[in-house]
């Protein structure tokens, strides 16, 4: 009879290394020496998180079997009745990552070789370029290009936050004010501004962040397609993705959709419908690789391509899970890059690196990756209240942000 390894702790780590705080989870196992890493960060809740883990997770699994990973996914799912939240599809994510890379250090493989084998040696990545004009933005653009990059995403004052020349009503409260309309006249003037400026070669995308209202965004998906956007991200909210059949009637832009996703009814209407070209789903935030695997096969079958969430919110370990899905994935598209600190390199060894635009994979087997707990206690996670996330229209009312 097969050797049988159990679970014999599940382990929490919150930590912040760079900017975002993180949410990393450790599965010992029975074996001594063994354990896998999983990423579980919802940066903006982590303790919600790290006590469904702690308080729920944990009593469910221990002595549970490590090689059911399948079976344990979906229990895990059905076993709190109500599921495809945020918190607990970000909980079981951490078990699931960890129990992929406890599977692959047992098959002494690493983890896109159990997805199926490489169907390319790198990944391309796309990086994040910002400025407060259009001047600013297209200067970043050529160093990341000096640096080897050819996709960048190009925004203007972050989302297109901090308008503070707009006029608000009397006592309205503090928060990152922002105006609809001024966004999308300074947006396609910057976008046209860097497109002339770097030439038609480099790949260029820009994400809405899901600020405007449905009929602004079918207008400003057109105004767009000129610009021969490699992607256009998040122009609706995932409650108005009905609206995306009046965009993709009306023209060509590709369009990128799907980090605040978390239930299948989200991802499976626009991928049947054809109404986007990329998914982008937070792994995490999805549940993990298990689904993550499961809808990159179905998004195949329809032509659409996987771009999965990848700026600093998303932790090392996931990074690592992220790039090992994109190495195997036939229809991989591009990943989001964050360009970690020196701290997130030593907390994280093994943590993917980057080499004339491409990110490259270890051949280290499991999700290739480790955490220094010393350090990563050296830097605990701060109790902060977001700003950033309170965002307000022009009436002081309360938006996505
Ligand atoms: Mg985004």
């Amino acid at each position: 009879m097969a050797n049988v390894i159990t679970i014999e702790d599940v382990q929490t780590i919150l930590t912040q290394p760079g900017r975002s705080r993180l949410v990393i989870v450790k599965v010992v196992t029975s074996e001594p020496g063994l354990y896998g890493l999983g990423c579980a960060t919802f940066t903006q809740r982590i303790h919600a998180v790290a006590a469904a883990i702690d308080k729920h997770l944990k009593p469910f699994l221990i002595g549970r079997d490590v090689a059911r990973v399948e079976e344990i996914w979906q229990m895990s799912m059905v076993h709190g009745y109500w599921r495809n939240g945020p918190v607990l599809n970000n909980a079981i994510s951490g078990v699931d990552q960890a129990l992929w890379d406890i599977k692959g250090k047992r098959a002494g493989m690493p983890l896109y070789d159990l997805l199926g084998g490489k169907s390319r040696e790198a990944a391309h990545v796309y990086v994040h370029a910002d400025g407060p004009d259009p001047s600013a933005v297209l200067e970043r653009v050529r160093g990341y290009v000096a640096e080897g990059y050819r996709f960048v995403r190009i925004q203007m004052g972050g989302y297109g936050g901090a308008t503070d020349r707009m006029e608000r009503p009397r006592g309205a409260p503090d928060g990152a004010y922002f105006d609809p309309r001024v966004y999308q006249r300074e947006m396609l003037e910057m976008m046209a501004f860097v497109r002339d400026g770097v030439g038609a070669d480099v790949e260029l995308l820009h994400d809405v962040h899901e600020r405007l209202a449905p009929i602004d965004a079918v207008r400003f998906a057109k105004a767009c397609e000129p610009l021969g956007l490699f992607f256009l991200e998040d122009v609706l909210a995932p409650e108005d993705i009905g609206w995306f059949q009046r965009i993709r009637e009306q023209c060509a832009t590709p369009l990128a959709m799907g980090e605040l996703f978390n239930h299948p009814f989200e991802w499976r209407e626009v991928i049947e419908s054809r109404w986007i070209d990329f998914l982008r789903m937070h792994v995490s935030q999805m549940g993990g690789i298990t689904p993550a695997r499961k809808v990159a096969d179905f998004a195949h079958l329809y032509g659409v391509r996987t771009a999965w969430h990848g700026p600093g919110d998303t932790s090392p370990v996931g990074h690592a899970a992220n790039l090992h899905l994109d190495i195997w994935a036939p229809n991989f598209g591009v990943q989001e890059w964050y360009r970690p600190n020196e701290i997130e390199y030593a907390m994280f060894p093994g943590l993917p690196t980057v080499e004339n635009g491409y990110l490259y994979p270890n051949e280290a087997p499991g999700l290739g990756i480790d955490i220094d707990e010393r350090l990563a206690a050296e830097y605990p996670a701060a109790d902060i209240v977001e700003t950033w996330t309170q965002t307000r229209l022009p009436d002081g009312s309360p938006a996505r942000p």
